[in-house]
Order: C-alpha cells, then sequence, then structure tokens
C-alpha cells in the first residue's frame, strides 16, 4: 500500500502500476458503501486508487466542513483490507493553489442537491475532473447513494469527452435499511430509529403504478413528515436527466429530508 500526499508523487506512483487502473474518489471516513467501490475496482482493474480529499469547494459556507469526520489511519487500513494499491490523501492547499477555474454542469445539477446547495455540484464536478486529469485512470466508481453526483459526473463526462469510463456501483445498507452514510454518526438514537423510514417510504413508491404515483407521493411525504422529517424533497425523477417524471426508462424515488440537525439523502432506482 503506497500513501502519498503530493500530486507529482501520486502521478509518479501510478506511471509505474499496472493497467488498468480504477480510481475511487471519496472524502474518507470510509465505511462499507466506499469498501465495496474499492473491492468493485479491485475486481476489474490491476490498480486501484483510492482519493481520501475533504473537499472544501463542494460545501457551502454553512454547512458542516468543518466538523466533518477525518479518519485517515483507519481509511488507509480499510482500502488495504479492500484490495486498494494506492492512496492519494492531499492537502487543501495541493489541491487548490488557486480556484480561478469552475467546471459547470447545467441542467442536471439544478434541481433537487442543486436548490438546496446552489454551489456543490460545481465543487465536486471541479474536484472530480481535477482528479480524473491527475489520475489518469481507465474506470472511475462511483455509489448510486448520489443519484444526482451520478448524472452531474455521466453527463461532465460527455460533455467534455473525457476519457474515462464510469462504474456506478449499488447503494450498501445498514441492516435495517439506512443507506451508509459518513454523515450517520451526527444522528442522535431517536434520530437512528426513525431514519430507516426514509428507505421504506422509497421502496413502497417501487412498487406504485405510474398513474398512482402523485397520491403516493403526497401521502409518504406526509407521513414522514408525522413521524418528524423535514422533508426537502420527495420525488420520482428521470435518473439521466433528473427530470421528474413517471415515464422514463430508468425511474428513480429520490428524497432529502431532516432529522434533528442531520440532512439525509437517498433514493430507490425502480
Ligand atoms: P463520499 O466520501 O461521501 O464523497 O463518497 C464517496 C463515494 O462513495 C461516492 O461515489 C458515494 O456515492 C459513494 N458512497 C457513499 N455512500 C455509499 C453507500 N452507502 N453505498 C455505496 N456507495 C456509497
Amino acid at each position: 500500500m503506497i500513501l502519498v500526499r503530493a500530486i507529482e508523487d501520486f502521478r509518479r506512483a501510478l506511471r509505474d502500476l499496472p493497467r488498468p487502473i480504477g480510481l475511487v474518489p471519496t472524502m474518507g471516513a470510509l465505511h462499507a458503501g466506499h469498501a465495496s467501490l474499492v473491492e468493485a475496482s479491485a475486481k476489474e482493474c490491476a490498480t486501484t486508487a483510492v482519493t481520501l480529499f475533504v473537499n472544501p469547494t463542494q460545501f457551502a459556507p454553512t454547512e458542516d466542513l468543518a466538523r466533518y469526520p477525518r479518519r485517515e489511519a483507519a481509511d488507509v487500513e480499510l482500502v488495504e483490507r479492500c484490495g486498494g494499491t494506492v492512496v492519494f490523501a492531499p492537502s487543501d492547499e495541493e489541491m487548490y493553489p488557486r480556484k480561478t477555474t469552475e467546471v459547470r454542469v447545467f441542467e442536471v445539477s439544478e434541481l433537487f442537491e442543486g436548490q438546496a446547495r446552489p454551489t456543490h455540484f460545481q465543487g465536486v464536478a471541479t474536484v472530480v475532473l481535477k482528479l480524473f486529469n491527475i489520475a489518469q485512470a481507465d474506470v472511475a466508481y462511483f455509489g448510486w447513494k448520489d443519484l444526482q453526483q451520478c448524472a452531474v459526473i455521466r453527463r461532465m463526462v460527455e460533455d467534455l469527452n473525457v476519457p474515462i469510463r464510469l462504474r456506478f456501483c449499488d447503494t450498501v445498507r445498514e441492516p435495517d435499511g439506512l443507506a451508509m452514510s459518513s454523515r450517520n454518526g451526527y444522528l442522535s438514537p431517536e434520530d437512528r430509529a426513525v431514519a430507516p423510514l426514509l428507505y421504506q417510504a422509497l421502496s413502497r413508491l417501487r412498487e406504485v403504478a405510474p398513474s398512482k404515483l402523485d397520491a403516493a407521493l403526497k401521502m409518504e411525504r406526509q407521513s414522514l413528515e408525522r413521524a418528524g422529517f423535514q422533508v426537502d424533497y420527495l420525488e420520482v425523477v428521470d435518473v439521466e436527466t433528473l427530470r421528474p417524471s413517471r415515464t422514463a426508462l430508468a425511474l428513480a424515488a429520490v428524497v432529502a429530508a431532516k432529522i434533528g440537525n442531520t440532512r439525509l439523502i437517498d433514493n430507490v432506482r425502480f
């Protein structure tokens, strides 16, 4: 296992390692969801590079950047256990000596998370394109847990002709259905107990006929609110465009809701 912090060292390490190279971008505080991405890459690629970088540009000033969990030593161990080859853990200064260029993906980034977090996907697209350019990997692995992020990255790769293959991996869940997230640690025991209701609501929506979805969405939103959630959005969308849809070839029910002080997102694809 190689741990590097400088872009030049990361590039040098990757130059000498066998292809195909799989890249797994993360913000660290790794859990079984991240592990599944590393394992998928280790299975399909000769070299697996994992990046640990809490990207400041995807956090708004009011968000949890300062208290976002950081546990590098445990992360490096997990990557090693899952078959990773290199960990790249740069400083903010290494990644952003200047901030004079940004990548902005229109349309797919505008609704849902884009409404709640207006500059979030600019930060994501910019850091992901930088990591793609730095690593020159063959394949990149992302989780469907962040479905809109997948759509934004796919669109960026298509629009900018980025030479990389994308693999999206299924959401790993706790036994009670809660999607694993580095932010689940913020939940109080009471909030943790109701958090699985999100996945239950999404799973029920998957079973609803298209003509009954509007009514079902209204009902599910109300029952989440009764359970104490502040629902930001609950919708059925086209997976590629992130526009509300009842008829697209690939649909997903998407939700964001606050319980206590913690904002959770989840989705289920149909
Ligand atoms: P993050 O560290 O939260 O930026 O996530 C890094 C990558 O792991 C992203 O592609 C996420 O979508 C993915 N990921 C996060 N949680 C899960 C999960 N529960 N199951 C699968 N992938 C996940």
